[in-house]
């Protein structure tokens, strides 16, 4: 059976809320938090997938503040489309067009003054513009990649990938919520760890780092590989596999912090 790599995280949060979702099929209802994270994906999304023609249309003589407002426009323009996209579901939780939309701009501007810096210190060392600077660019930034491994028994999306010289492939999760004081938290760095196992397969490399993103804190942390981690993955990997072809719900989960907010807390309790 091929496991999504969300699983692993989910099954580190608590086994039992994934069981009550994936075997007892428990659905939950879309909370204001799950909608405003899948807006902000599909911001990042756009913005990505948009790159390619705003940085070949960088020409000779522009300057830093020229090449901030193009991405300024372009990523006001982008969250717009992305939130006018998303109304009905804006709707369903009680939330507003231009609330959403000023709640996310605060993010998205910092990321169009941090990347058109970026591009701007990359132009004036190299001297490249236009079609050649896009060509050189490096590294390249890629959006939602879907990656399996049958020997791994693992499948995903890996939110972006940083695309370095010599086809390097560097995964990249986007979190929105909270950042913890230091590190990552554990599903994420499980959920990270999984993709640069796949990718080193697919890609026949050597990855040895992945990033989490934590959007709301505009900070990327690094998480690194080493031949301990990648038999916990395989061991969480496995862990998960058995509980879900299991006919005993798992307990309740320790931290009862995490019942707090949790959208199956009422089903799970009357169980
Ligand atoms: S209420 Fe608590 S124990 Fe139950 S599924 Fe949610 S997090 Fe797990």
């Amino acid at each position: 059976m091929m496991l999504s790599v969300t699983m692993l995280s989910s099954y580190i949060y608590c086994p039992r809320k994934l069981y009550l979702e994936r075997v007892l099929k428990f659905s939950k209802f879309p909370k204001a938090a799950m909608i405003k994270g899948t807006i902000r994906h599909h911001a990042y999304d756009a913005i990505i997938n948009e790159e390619e023609s705003l940085i070949k249309s960088i020409q000779n003589n522009e300057t830093q503040n020229s090449i901030f407002k193009k991405y300024k426009y372009k990523y006001f323009a982008l969250l717009k489309e992305v939130v006018k996209k998303n109304k009905k579901s804006l709707k369903s939780v009680n939330l507003g067009l231009v609330d959403t939309f000023n709640l996310n701009w605060k993010y998205i501007e910092k990321e169009s003054i941090n990347r058109s810096q970026e591009i701007y210190l990359y132009k004036n060392k190299t001297g490249y513009f236009g079609e050649t600077l896009w060509d050189n660019l490096t590294p390249k930034i890629k959006s939602e990649k879907r990656i399996f491994s049958t020997n791994l028994s693992l499948r995903g999306i890996v939110d972006q990938i940083e695309v370095h010289e010599k086809g390097l492939q560097i995964p990249i999760e986007l979190k929105t919520g909270k950042m913890p004081q230091e590190g990552v938290w554990l599903g994420h760095k499980y959920q990270i760890g999984a993709y640069m196992l796949m990718l080193n397969e697919k890609m026949n490399t050597n990855i040895d780092y992945g990033y989490i993103k934590y959007l709301d804190y505009g900070e990327k942390r690094k998480v690194h590989m080493n031949p301990f981690f990648r038999d916990e993955i395989i061991e969480i990997k496995d862990k998960t596999h058995n509980l879900l072809n299991s006919k005993i719900i798992p307990d309740y989960v320790e931290d009862k912090n995490k019942c707090i907010s949790c959208e199956l807390k009422q089903k799970c309790h009357s169980l």
